[in-house]
């Protein structure tokens, strides 16, 4: 008898759980589609005096056996997954999301490719100092099979006093030098100003990791027909750093590549902490190339080649690593620049390795 009540109750029970998911459901459905209207009308999704209204009127109503207390926790619940659920709906629909575009983004440079399973290798001195610095290592990267030419014009630098660069000149430098070695070049741009006046010069915009939330320097380059390099801020999110590209790709230019650099933690063995996980997320959540710089993550010689292979390993589609024909003198990061002979056996070790194909073939993993 105990037993066929206990039953009977659970079976009511049961039931009302049901209605309740019904009810819950109706209720997010129903806030999908505020969400929907209030979007239309430029209005904020989160409203707390909204939101005051609805727990008053849930107490008022109250008529127990729970708490209002009680009530007004599981309704807070309730709102916010509301709330989630809308956000997640609009993540869905980012331009650079790979459920908005399954395919892999291949970005073309000039007449290279990146994202299409080739593994490529951004190399460069850290700045541009001298037209023959650039060109001695432009030489040494075309013997490599390297493609790609980096080299800071406008250095974004920690104190106003260190070397800021050598401005145009720097990139004119670059230009020349590409043309000669027939080499792709990459440089940073940092106000949205020089963007238009960077076209002239680049293959590729840099848009570093200080910049990375640099709003209208984003839009400017999501308004030009250029490739650009978006790399990941010192402490932004993976989530900060999706949606620093969407701001690009919002503006018509979808040739975006990712790059991860490394973020600020408490280690201090190295200069940042190589987020290696960050690849096949970034892979995951979006249709971009991802490369990473194991030049600014690590700033260590000796970690450039490990982390290479771990990058290459992991799913990036490239690797960006600083070359100097000097390190010793070198205008900025001179500790962590490889000279050109140990550039030689780096990327000869990361072709023993298996990871990397230095006529760019495609390598199944
Ligand atoms: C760079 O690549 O030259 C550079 C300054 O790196 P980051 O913006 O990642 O610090
Ligand atoms: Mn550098």
């Amino acid at each position: 008898m105990g037993n066929d009540q206990l039953e009977e109750l659970r079976d009511q029970l049961d039931n009302v759980n049901l209605q309740l998911v019904e009810l819950i459901n109706e209720r997010a459905r129903l806030a999908q589609e505020i969400g929907r209207v209030k979007s239309a009308q430029g209005l904020n999704r989160f409203d707390p005096v909204r939101e005051r209204k609805m727990l008053d009127l849930i107490a008022a109503n109250n008529r127990g056996p729970f708490e209002t207390s009680t009530l007004q926790h599981i309704f807070k619940q309730i709102f916010k997954a509301s709330l989630e659920l809308q956000e997640d709906d609009h993540r869905k629909a980012l331009l650079v999301s790979r459920k908005k575009h399954p395919d892999n983004t291949i970005v073309k440079v000039n007449q290279e490719t990146v994202g299409d399973g080739k593994q490529r290798l951004i190399a460069g001195p850290c700045s541009v100092e001298s037209y023959e610095q650039v060109e001695e290592v432009a030489k040494a990267l075309k013997k490599q099979g390297v493609k790609f030419l980096r080299g800071g014009a406008f250095k974004p630098r920690t104190s106003p006093y260190d070397f800021q660069g050598l401005g145009e000149e720097g990139l004119k430098i670059l230009k020349d030098v590409g043309q000669k070695y027939n080499l792709a070049v990459i440089s940073e741009i940092v106000s949205p100003h020089d963007i238009e006046m960077a076209l002239q010069y680049v293959d590729v915009i840099q848009i570093g990791a200080r910049n990375m939330q640099n709003f209208e320097l984003l839009k400017a380059a999501g308004s030009v027909d250029k490739p650009v390099l978006l790399k990941r801020g010192l402490s932004a999110t993976i989530e900060e750093f999706i949606n620093a590209a969407e701001y690009i790709h919002s503006k018509g230019n979808g040739n975006i590549m990712l790059c991860e650099r490394g973020i600020r933690t408490y280690e201090k063995a190295t200069r940042n902490t190589l987020d290696i996980s960050a690849v096949p997320i970034l892979k995951q959540e979006t249709h971009l190339p991802v490369w990473v710089d194991v030049t600014h993550s690590t700033g260590r010689r000796d970690l450039l080649l490990p982390t290479a292979k771990a990058a290459l390993a992991i799913g990036a589609d490239g690797v960006m690593a600083e070359v100097h024909p000097d390190p010793a003198v070198a205008l900025s990061d001179s500790a962590q620049q490889m000279d050109i002979p140990q550039f030689e056996e780096f990327i000869t070790n990361l072709a023993d390795s298996g990871l990397y194909n230095k006529e760019n073939v495609a390598i199944t993993k």
